[in-house]
């Protein structure tokens, strides 16, 4: 195998690594961006799970309540004990009992002295039990309390009268919308939109549920709750740095984490913060949305009716999966490099190879090229029964061009006539340089008689060259040319060379610029 084939087979094999790593790229890409979606796929399940969790324990707290308070109001036989106490404390008969550092009852429009409505408030005292139970459980659970419809409340958390009045206004309060017969006919539990609290202006929602004594709407149970512990929770779980939003069915944004311009104590609508292709995104609850430079993902909570929102810029995790591909990538911009460099290799080597086989003069080739390729020559003239002619020549009276105009004028000589060489043979002829002012000819396919026609109008050729010197002297010079056949059975040139030179030879001993043939051997 030639040295040519390997540097070829070197770049064939980067090229199949260079293959190979391309698709290995585009799967490992592919890959790293699945896994990733998939990750974020179960971070968001597992965020919505966990969220469930803990608006269960809200839920649960609730129907707790309520269940409690039915059990309790059941009972005729609660003793009245502190409600006795219960006195009003102004004019608009307005009403309260401190039970300090517990609970406090506090009502309006004057104390209804009815057996029931004593029996109610009495129940809702005995509540403060289950408030207390409730209250411990969560943090974000701020008040829980009793507000009955006969225009009183009991509430835990202890806060002191002057801090809270149970007042008319109450009755106008978002929770009486979701908690009467009229407006709650099925007797659920219910959530009230958001709400800044008065006192310390925390964004509060409150879950209740009605009570009823058999068919009488009494009032409900109640669990205040804030949801700014919820946003730290979404942070918290935002591993993937994606936005969460959880939208309450009011359209409302309970909770998020990393949503730009959102601020927990302020009540955003959605539509304020996030674009409407988001909102309006179907809930699908295994797959990922596709909306323009981001991934949605929507999720339908069971427990509450909100939807919880996760959103991914595409981009992001592109970037993510940039790391093993860059990888990747930079090995294969390092194997086109090292291909370059094979390449540069291999042309260099070639380019000393030619000039180590030529002469830099002329440009031919030299007596190293010839010995090279002689056995090939001689080859192809048997195969092809063909004859192959070797013409030498040499300058006439060289020394004297030296001698009279210099040796840079001789330079110029000897290039003159390569280029009148190469002007007059065939591309298929082969001219060497064999040393100073001596050229060698190979002519394949050609028989000495054409070898000598060709001979001839090189001799000729050069007779008639010109060459203006510096101050317009005119040179002229001319060659001696020996002709001699190749033999089928010849080993080499050497014999034909050694006759071609004799037959120079006679050319320069008869007189010079002419051209003789070798003679035929007997
Ligand atoms: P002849 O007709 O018998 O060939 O006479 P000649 O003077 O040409 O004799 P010969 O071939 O022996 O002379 C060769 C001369 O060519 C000797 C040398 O000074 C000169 N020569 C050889 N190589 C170079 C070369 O590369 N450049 C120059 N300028 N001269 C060279
Ligand atoms: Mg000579
Ligand atoms: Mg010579």
């Amino acid at each position: 195998m030639t040295k040519e084939n390997r540097f070829n087979k070197e770049v064939l094999y980067i090229n199949i690594l260079i293959a190979l790593l391309f698709v290995l790229m585009l799967v490992v890409g592919y890959q790293t961006l699945q896994n990733q979606s998939d990750k974020i796929k179960t971070e968001v399940d597992n965020t919505a799970n966990e969220f469930e969790a803990r608006i269960q324990t809200g839920v649960g707290s609730v129907l707790y309540l309520h269940a409690a308070a039915k059990e309790i109001y059941k009972n005729r036989d609660i003793p009245l004990g502190y409600v006795s106490k219960v006195h009003e404390i102004n004019a608009k008969g307005d009403f309260t009992l401190d039970i300090p550092a517990l609970s406090n009852l506090t009502g309006f429009g004057g104390l209804v002295q009815s057996k029931k409505v004593l029996h109610e408030m009495a129940s809702s005292l005995a509540l403060t039990t289950y408030f207390t139970i409730v209250k411990g459980l969560n943090k974000s659970f701020i008040q829980v309390y009793y507000a009955s419809k006969n225009n009183f409340s009991t509430s835990y958390p202890y806060l002191w009268s002057d801090q809270f009045m149970w007042n008319p206004s109450m009755l106008t309060k978002p929770l009486w919308q979701y908690a009467t017969p009229e407006l709650n006919p099925e007797r659920n539990l219910f959530y009230t939109p958001l709400y800044q609290s008065q006192r310390k202006k925390k964004i509060l929602l409150t879950v209740g549920h009605p009570v009823y004594d058999k068919d009488m709407f009494l009032g409900t149970v109640n669990l205040d709750i804030a949801v700014a512990m919820e946003s730290t929770f979404l942070n918290s779980k935002n591993l993937h740095h994606g936005t969460y939003v959880i939208v309450s069915q009011e359209k409302e944004i309970i909770a998020a984490s990393n949503l730009e311009g959102y601020d927990e104590k302020i009540i955003f609508k959605a539509k304020q913060l996030l674009s409407k292709e988001i909102l309006e995104s179907a809930v699908t609850d295994n797959d990922q949305i596709s909306l323009g430079t981001q991934y949605v993902y929507v999720k339908a909570l069971k427990s509450v009716p909100w939807k919880l929102y996760y959103i991914k810029n595409k981009l992001d995790l592109y970037v993510n999966s940039l790391y093993y591909v860059g990888m990747m990538f930079i090995v294969i911009l390092l194997l086109f490099r090292v291909k370059t460099l094979i390449k540069r290799l291999s042309a260099s080597r070639d380019e000393l190879e030619h000039q180590a086989l030529t002469d830099p003069m002329t440009k031919l080739y030299n007596r190293r090229y010839l010995s090279e390729i002689t056995a090939h020559m001689l080859g192809l003239m048997r195969r092809h029964w063909s004859q192959l002619t070797v013409v030498m020549l040499d300058i006439d009276k060289f020394k004297n061009v030296n001698d009279t105009y210099g040796h840079q004028v001789g330079d110029d000589v000897i290039i003159k006539l390569s280029q009148t060489l190469q002007e007059f043979t065939r591309t298929s002829d082969v001219l060497f340089r064999l040393g100073g002012e001596e050229f060698l000819i190979l002519l394949p396919e050609t028989a000495i008689e054409g070898g000598y026609a060709m001979a001839e109008t090189l001799r000729s050729e050069v007779e008639k060259l010109l060459i203006i010197l510096e101050g317009g002297v005119e040179l002229r010079f001319t060659i001696s040319i020996g002709l001699s056949e190749v033999h089928r059975d010849d080993r080499n040139f050497d014999a034909a060379m050694t006759r071609a030179d004799a037959a120079l030879y006679e050319a320069k001993e008869s007189g010079r610029n002419r051209v003789c043939r070798a003679k035929p051997v007997p």
